[in-house]
């Protein structure tokens, strides 16, 4: 695709960041390209990959891509946030990281029940990010139309740990 090419052009890795043994790959070339940028957004917004009413980001470059998504595909944007960051009646989900954990946070009772929901974000790794993310877009009542990142990381296979939902992933190395 467009957005695919755009992609393996400007992606950038760097190897033992943030730690030892890491390769860190760089998406903000992609962002820092206006052409790039739209061609990634079309291609997450393109309602042929699965149907839905709402988009929702992961904290925080999944809210980049998902005001833009939300703003393309004219639907409604939740933010999934790191934990303590919400007011109100919040829904947590905490998960393991290589080191320690982590908890991403939703705001129940912004949409209506069913709602069908894109989850955006810019990296598929483990996976274990989307995977809370998945549970607490179940758990607010809403249903998981999908998932989109610009980029999957194959050989660790996060996609295994998101059951039969639908990934799109723009490149996948
Ligand atoms: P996972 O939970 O292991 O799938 O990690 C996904 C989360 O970590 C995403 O929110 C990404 O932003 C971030 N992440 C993991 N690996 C990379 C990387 O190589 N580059 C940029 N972000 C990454």
């Amino acid at each position: 695709t467009p957005a695919a090419t755009h992609v393996h052009t400007l992606l950038a890795s760097y190897p033992d960041f943030p730690q030892p043994g890491i390769l860190f790959q760089d998406l903000n070339p992609v962002f820092a390209n206006a052409a790039a940028f739209r061609s990634i957004i079309d291609e997450l917004s393109d309602q042929h990959f699965g149907q839905f009413d709402a988009v929702a980001g992961i904290e925080a470059r999944g809210f980049l891509l998902a005001a833009a998504v939300g703003y393309a595909a004219n639907v409604p944007v939740l933010a999934v946030r790191k934990g303590g960051k919400l007011p109100g009646t919040v829904l947590a989900e905490e998960y393991d990281l290589e080191y320690g954990s982590a908890r991403l946070e939703l705001e129940i009772g912004q949409l209506e029940p069913g709602t069908r929901v894109l989850v955006v974000d810019d990296v598929l790794a483990t996976g274990g990010t989307i995977a809370a993310t998945a549970r607490l877009i179940e758990r607010a009542g809403y249903r998981l139309s999908g998932v989109g990142v610009v980029l999957e990381l194959t050989g660790l296979e996060g996609r295994s740990r998101l059951g039969d939902s639908a990934v799109h992933a723009i490149i996948s190395i």
